[in-house]
């Protein structure tokens, strides 16, 4: 089906409803999108269009702005009319920058309804708003933002609370007849995050959308995200993505593309295979596997390399490759399915794994 590339996904995908985020279909076996959000002054407009534009190129599907003040709001018409992908608006506490946001054909809005002032008022004319724009909503809670009563119900945000608090939410919003939203209940503990997405998938079929929030920088937010969505996915649960970074954005798009390309849940990319390298090593494989990486890094077809510093496991593992090296006595032997086509001195490996590596690329994307 469409919901995975691969031939033999981990898991089946958990029934989810579908809504509409713009073009993009989140839920129902729509391909997983990957999402990220701006960190620019939404109001300044060419600033956000930029990290948008940079956003997409690296595979983000939707992107959400900020909505912090009036001036943003004011931002909104002429960035989602310009943005490659669909825009969400961001909007906490202030309800008129939602229906700023929906005039303003933003593909959907993140409402929190845990810090809307009086949403039980406000709440049907949200929806009713994005029913006659056709537009969708994300609600759901933060660990940071969860409702007192359910806070002091369950002494924390404990998996439970945060369910409940989501599930209210829904009820609010189900009630009035509006279904077309998706939940997220985040917490920074990818085991906390873990065990309320799994309580709140068996609880109904909303879209869900997957964030460790407040992951922490690069190396440590990378490593919660990929456990915390790599526990999830496998089990088919999770609809779209965020990934979150104290990092340039673009790097959350790049560990959300990624994510999904090693679960086979999205087309893989140019990847690389390389040893650890250890004594036996022929070649600083450390060096040799960061060129070719670099080298090849806008490569979009499928091509798998192979980069091994000695004979031992070089062969076998490069024969699994479209294109490998295996090292030895100052020389690499270019290895193509399997087959040695050329043996090169050691500064003639890069330029030439490169220089293969591209014709193969190109070859796959004529087919
Ligand atoms: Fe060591 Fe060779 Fe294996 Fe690399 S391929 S880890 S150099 S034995």
């Amino acid at each position: 089906g469409d919901q995975a590339i691969s031939e033999t996904p981990l898991h089946s995908r958990r029934k989810s409803r579908r809504i509409m985020v713009g073009s993009v279909p989140v839920g129902g076996g729509a391909p997983i999108s990957v999402q990220s959000m701006t960190n620019t002054v939404t109001a300044d407009i060419n600033a956000t269009l930029q990290q948008i534009a940079e956003l997409a190129a690296a595979g983000c599907d939707i992107v959400r702005v900020a909505v912090p003040s009036q001036d943003d709001a004011d931002a909104l018409p002429i960035i989602t009319k310009k943005s490659p992908i669909p825009v969400i608006a961001d909007i906490h506490f202030q309800s008129r920058y939602v229906f700023q946001a929906i005039d303003a054909g933003c593909a959907a809005v993140r409402v929190n309804p845990g810090n809307i002032r009086k949403f039980d008022q406000v709440g049907p004319d949200i929806c009713k708003a994005a029913t006659e724009a056709g537009i969708s909503l994300r609600i759901g809670v933060n660990a940071g933002s969860l409702d007192k009563d359910i806070y002091a119900k369950y002494g924390g945000p404990t998996p439970e609370a945060l369910v409940e608090s989501a599930m209210k939410e829904a009820r609010m919003f189900e009630d009035v007849g509006f279904h077309d939203f998706k939940i997220s209940v985040k917490h920074h503990d990818p085991i906390t995050m873990v065990q309320t997405y799994r309580l709140l998938a068996s609880k109904g079929d909303w879209p869900l959308h997957l964030g460790v929030t407040e992951a922490g920088p690069a190396w440590q937010g990378t490593i919660k995200s990929c456990l915390a969505f790599g526990a999830l996915l496998s089990e088919g649960i999770g609809d779209t993505i965020r990934v979150s970074l104290s990092a340039p954005p673009v790097e959350e798009v790049k560990v959300g593309c990624k994510i999904l390309e090693y679960l086979g849940l999205r087309q893989r990319h140019f990847d690389i295979i390389s040893c650890p390298s250890c004594g036996r090593a022929q070649v600083d494989v450390i060096q040799l596997a960061r060129e070719v990486t670099e080298g090849l890094k806008d490569i979009t077809a499928p091509i798998r390399v192979a980069v091994m510093g000695c004979i031992v496991n070089g062969p076998g593992e490069a024969r699994e490759a479209d294109l490998g090296v295996a090292s030895g006595n100052g020389k690499g032997q270019i290895i193509i399915k399997g087959k040695v086509v050329q043996t090169v001195p050691e500064d003639q490996i890069v330029p030439t794994l490169l220089e293969r590596a591209r014709a193969i690329a190109a070859d796959m994307e004529a087919k």
